[in-house]
């Protein structure tokens, strides 16, 4: 059922090639009022149609607006966050299920996603890549090569991962504090399936993927690196003209360890805390409701801080300095 009517389409634009290559997709606006991507991607079909970009060899989807009723909204969500449980359902409630009911078999279709966000503070642009090669339970891959390549001629310096295994982890924890009488929503919260969002699906249909943060909502600088990093993704897989960019030189790399739900809604920080902002081991980071101090366990950087999560609800994550760093220096990524 479909609440708010308004839109009533979903929109993608493909380019295909008669040469094999690479099947990319790109997205944006997977949450409605980040739309640095929806800008860029605007900006590559408008140079596509010019002919100042040229499609050489395989297949390109372009989608500017990923979540129509949330950018419709100029808000984050629409009835929910589109980029948790997205997997395709019989039983679509909410109108992020009927996106993930066209999305995802669109992401099915490729080989290679680029998701492209914003983030509310300030910071730098960051990229989220998923886990290195496995066969586990919580995300079996075997393309890390290939996306770190990829990753690393974005042109951003700063790269995270370490997310679903430690979203699975603060799953786990929130299932152990359910209630019998959880509500609905607090039982999706805790569901292993609402770590998924669209790099993890497509993580697990067998392509590869990333999430670039370009910068913050408004920040007028982000739709160019939103734009510079599809250029580049696009001549370093080979499917548009143009020389293939080198990697980065300077990489910062860092991992996500460890989620902190809020437990009550009045659970609070102790100062503003930006993405990346720096801890130190035993540093006081926020006071729960009924007191008791929240503290870090060793030193790194706090990430996607929320001040307005809800009791339940991821209130930060933390990371610690990747042991990927040099693997990627030794890989000649
Ligand atoms: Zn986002």
């Amino acid at each position: 059922m479909i609440k708010k009517t308004y839109p009533h389409h979903f929109q993608s634009s493909s380019y295909s090639s008669p040469q094999p290559g690479s099947s990319v997709i790109i997205t944006g606006a997977v949450h409605g009022n980040e739309t640095c991507g929806t800008l860029a991607i605007r900006r590559v079909i408008a140079e596509l149609e010019e002919g100042r970009l040229q499609l050489l060899a395989g297949r390109l989807t372009l989608v500017p607006v990923c979540n129509p009723l949330a950018y419709h909204l100029e808000q984050r969500e629409g009835e929910r966050n589109l980029n948790r449980r997205l997997i395709p359902t019989t039983d679509p409630q909410e109108f992020e299920d009927h996106v993930a009911n066209w999305l995802c078999p669109l992401l099915a279709q490729h080989d290679v996603l680029l998701d492209l966000h914003s983030f509310r503070g300030e910071g730098e642009p960051f990229v989220l890549i998923g886990p290195e090669n496995n066969r586990g339970p919580i995300e079996s891959f075997s393309h890390e090569k290939h996306e770190l390549g990829m990753a690393m001629r974005l042109g951003v310096h700063r790269l995270v991962d370490g997310w679903l295994g430690t979203y699975a982890r603060g799953v786990q924890r929130r299932q152990q504090r359910l209630a019998d009488d959880a509500d609905a929503k607090t039982v999706a919260n805790a569901n292993t399936q609402f770590g998924v969002g669209t790099t993890e699906y497509m993580r697990s249909v067998g392509g590869y993927a990333m999430t670039l943060e370009c910068g913050q909502h408004l920040d007028p600088q982000a739709p160019a690196v939103a734009y510079t990093a599809i250029v580049n993704s696009l001549r370093h897989l080979g499917v548009i003209a143009g020389t293939a960019p080198e990697a980065v030189a300077e990489m910062e790399a860092l991992r996500i360890y460890d989620v902190i739900d809020k437990l009550h809604d009045d659970d609070s920080f102790v100062r503003e805390w930006r993405s990346f902002d720096v801890l130190a081991q035993g540093e006081l980071i926020g006071i729960r409701a009924d007191g008791s101090e929240v503290r870090a366990d060793q030193d790194g950087r706090i990430i996607f801080p929320d001040a307005a999560a809800r009791a339940g609800e991821e209130w930060f994550y933390l990371t610690m300095p990747n042991p990927r760093l040099t693997d990627l220096a030794k890989a000649g990524a």
